[in-house]
């Protein structure tokens, strides 16, 4: 057994790990298909990692606050923020749970999303990401991993707020991987506004048309690929039950997904197609660093949760590989929190 790791502590173990772990060369496609950096080699000692696996404290596992207070301009880069998130890269370990399986994840180059697609690829999946062309730096990255881990990688960028991206999107995924089996719906805006007076029209309109009407659009243009076995999952938020004041517009989106899910669930029942959601507590994203919190607000962030910090994206990777696995083949209408100890359900 593991004795309890102060924080000082990881950086060590990252090297070690970093020493055992081998990585092995596969495919890509779309513009960033050239890059052929070692993904480890360029994020060096600044990540803080643990493997995952070995019995621990979840308490000192990762970084806790206080931390240094951080903004970047929308929609922000992991491989910017102080410490780097941890998204599973020198710790997720594969067995083989979604072998041949194929995927499309939405904001598929950081946080929440880059975890699920790591540990998708390494569960033997191909995996096609979306996101911002701004997001470029850290889509390479997630493309190199997954090649690292030898499965197709599909960088596929462009704005979800658009219907007619949304059906492009599902089309070349389909296309390039040569049919879809699990799509996660994990895109999303947030950004905080203290009073309602101060949130404008164009803003709530971005919230809903990236958080629902996305979702709604590439849902539905993925349906016609999907067979019995395929899954959704849709990522909401402790928000939905639990929303702050200046969350106005976001939280209202992250309660539509919970009843999204949970309606498409009976609707797909029958054809053997799941669709489920995952809440998220406070995790340590550039969604955060990005206007989601005031700058303030981020120094203490997740301190209010019982284990006193924030959770890290590779926290959430087991959970989108359930889910999406045939072994919660009974597993449909639910929502999974996430969330260091509270929450619902
Ligand atoms: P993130 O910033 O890493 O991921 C969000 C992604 O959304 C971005 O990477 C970007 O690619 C994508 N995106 C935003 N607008 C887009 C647009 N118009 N077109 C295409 N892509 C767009 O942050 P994250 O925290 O990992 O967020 C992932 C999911 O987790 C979101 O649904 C978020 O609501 C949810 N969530 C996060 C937290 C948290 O504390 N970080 C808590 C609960 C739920
Ligand atoms: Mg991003």
């Amino acid at each position: 057994m593991k004795p309890d790791i102060k924080p000082n502590d990881i950086e060590r173990e990252h090297t070690n790990l970093c020493s055992r772990r081998r990585f092995v060369g596969g495919m890509a496609t779309g513009i960033i298909a050239a890059s052929a950096t070692p993904v480890l080699g360029q994020q060096g000692n600044s990540r803080q990692t643990l493997d995952q696996t070995a019995k621990q404290n979840p308490v000192t596992q990762y970084p806790r606050p206080p931390f240094r207070r951080q903004s970047q301009d929308w929609p922000g880069l992991a491989g910017k923020m102080t410490p780097r998130p941890d998204h599973g890269e020198t710790s997720y370990e594969g067995n083989g749970r979604l072998a041949g399986r194929k995927a499309l994840i939405t904001g598929g180059d950081s946080g929440i999303g880059r975890a699920a697609a790591i540990a998708y690829a390494r569960e033997g999946a191909d995996v096609a990401i979306n996101y911002l062309p701004a997001e470029e730096p850290d889509a390479i990255e997630v493309i190199q991993l997954i090649r690292e881990a030898e499965r197709k990688a599909v960088a596929l960028p462009g704005d979800i707020r658009d219907e007619n991206f949304c059906k492009q999107l599902v089309a070349d995924a389909v296309r390039e991987l040569g049919g879809l089996d699990i799509l996660v719906n994990n895109a999303a805006k947030q950004h905080s506004v203290n009073s309602i007076l101060d949130l404008t029209t164009e803003q709530f309109d971005a919230t809903f048309k990236t958080n629902l009407y996305a979702m709604f659009w590439i849902t539905k243009a993925a349906l016609p690929h999907f067979t019995a076995g395929a899954s959704i999952i849709n990522t909401s938020s402790v928000q939905a039950y639990n929303p702050s004041e200046n969350l106005l517009d976001y939280a209202q989106t992250k309660a539509a997904i919970v009843s999204f899910t949970k309606s498409l669930a009976k609707q797909l029942g029958e054809k053997g197609i799941r669709v489920n959601a995952v809440a998220p507590g406070p995790v340590w994203t550039p969604l955060q660093v990005s206007g989601g919190q005031p700058p303030s607000a981020l120094e203490s962030f997740g301190e209010n949760t019982p284990m006193g910090r924030p959770g890290q994206p590779a926290e959430l990777a087991a959970v989108y590989v359930t889910l999406a696995s045939q072994e919660s083949s009974y597993a449909s209408g639910q929502v999974y929190g996430v969330s260091g100890g509270s929450g619902n359900p």
